[in-house]
């Protein structure tokens, strides 16, 4: 009895094997079939993780590039080869150094989805350029790679905006959800004929249509500042984009002259100026007769970049024994002078050619100073001069044969501002 049972029990053992066995068996068989079909069911679809999208058949991998990132190492963690990275690299050296990659920048890279092997790498050299290096997967191509550097397609929307200023323009924008760099880039395109430091009076209203740029539905950044219009204590300014040429794109008023003239109206860029100044001259000492205060007095921190208004010659760039500390002279032709005194630090030399807008100081408080401040002076024909009041020629009018272009240009533009 005592033997039988115990075969009994050892058929019974080996039933349960061959159950176990098969039960293994199905369980991999079935595991394989997930593995391997899965994917192929998912491929166009599934998101493997934040950064990973699955375009199409192809895989995009979009690199955040960080400090101390270089190009090899991005290349490497990423799964490039060193010898296609090198053509890569080679092939787009003529319109992008890959060595020079800046962190905070994004890298896109496309891998071929049967493959795995990269086929595509884009990345946004500035605002405007993107660098595309692809390899050539036709017959004829042979797998060579090829770089192109071309305009980054935004899509574009127009925007117009307006505003009334009650403490500055900048604020009045602000306050109207206007991108700080569309109100900055509207401030310049007026640069040659509003000082918004200076001239902004409480009323004051302002209206602009620009162009917005997104990339796959999301807002990036704004672009051109199409018509702008500034109505300064009752005096109307207005202004257009048009491109005349390729070497002449640009604003011009409503008669086709364009409004870059002689000087700018202000020796501190409106992104120094913007948050700092109200309307009204509380920051800033006006030109005085009376008290002998012949110049401008901008009340800006310490270190704001100083900009020549105009063209011209460096005809003294050094400390002044007259009160004025640091001080930079700029000639400009045979009538006008300008001076920028108080100085932190001079940017320029004696006998040196500078460009309108150029940089050749920062603000100081050196000399007869009581606070950091730029003492703005112009000189006309020797004689110190408001140049708030000065009226410059109008700026260069287009040519007859783009006039026609011009009108059919602004006059969308003009009812935009309508
Ligand atoms: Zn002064």
């Amino acid at each position: 009895m005592k033997v039988q049972t115990v075969w009994k029990q050892r058929r019974l053992d080996s039933y349960r094997g061959y159950i176990k066995i098969a039960a293994i068996g199905i369980i991999v068989i079935v595991f394989l079939l997930l593995v391997i079909f899965i994917p192929k069911l998912f491929k166009t679809t599934d998101i493997i993780a934040d950064d990973i999208v699955i375009a199409n058949e192809d895989t995009k991998v979009v690199v955040e590039i960080s400090t101390g990132d270089t190009y090899g190492i991005i290349m490497e963690n990423n799964s490039v080869p060193i010898s296609i990275a090198n053509d890569i690299y080679n092939k787009s050296l003529e319109y992008y150094d890959l060595v020079t990659l800046r962190a905070g920048k994004k890298l896109d890279l496309y891998y071929d989805g049967d493959t795995g092997d990269i086929i595509r790498l884009e990345y946004k050299i500035d605002s405007e350029d993107e660098l595309i290096v692809a390899k050539d997967l036709s017959e004829a191509g042979e797998g060579n790679w090829s770089a192109i550097r071309q305009a980054i397609a935004y899509e574009v929307k127009e925007r117009v905006v307006s505003g009334e200023v009650k403490s500055s323009m900048y604020q009045a924008a602000l306050e109207n959800d206007i991108d700080e760099r569309a109100i900055i880039e509207f401030a310049n395109a007026f640069q040659w004929s509003i000082d918004f430091a200076m001239d902004p009076r409480v009323g004051d209203i302002f209206k602009f249509a620009f162009e917005e740029r997104y990339l796959d539905g999301e807002y990036i950044m704004p672009g051109k500042i199409l018509a702008g219009r500034y109505v300064n204590a009752g005096e109307n300014y207005e202004l257009f984009y048009f491109e005349e040429s390729e070497e002449n794109k640009g604003y011009f008023d409503i008669d086709g002259n364009s409004v870059q003239k002689m000087f700018l109206k202000a020796p501190v860029a409106f992104k120094y100026i913007s948050s700092g100044f109200t309307t009204g001259s509380r920051y800033v000492a006006a030109f005085n007769v009376s008290t002998g205060h012949r110049a401008i007095d901008y009340a800006t921190p310490y270190g704001t970049p100083i900009r020549t208004v105009g063209d011209g010659t460096v005809v003294f760039a050094g400390w002044s024994s007259a009160g004025y500390g640091y001080l930079t002279s700029i000639r400009h032709n045979g009538t006008y002078t300008t001076n920028y005194a108080h100085q932190s630090r001079i940017a320029v030399g004696y006998g040196q050619k500078v460009k309108q807008g150029e940089v050749i100081g920062y603000v100081g408080s050196t000399g007869f100073s009581t606070g950091p401040h730029l003492h703005y002076e112009m000189v006309k024909n020797g004689v110190k001069i408001n140049p708030m009041y000065e009226v410059l020629p109008p700026g260069k009018p287009i040519l007859e044969e783009n006039r026609e272009r011009f009108e059919q240009t602004i006059s969308r533009l003009i009812d935009m501002l309508e």
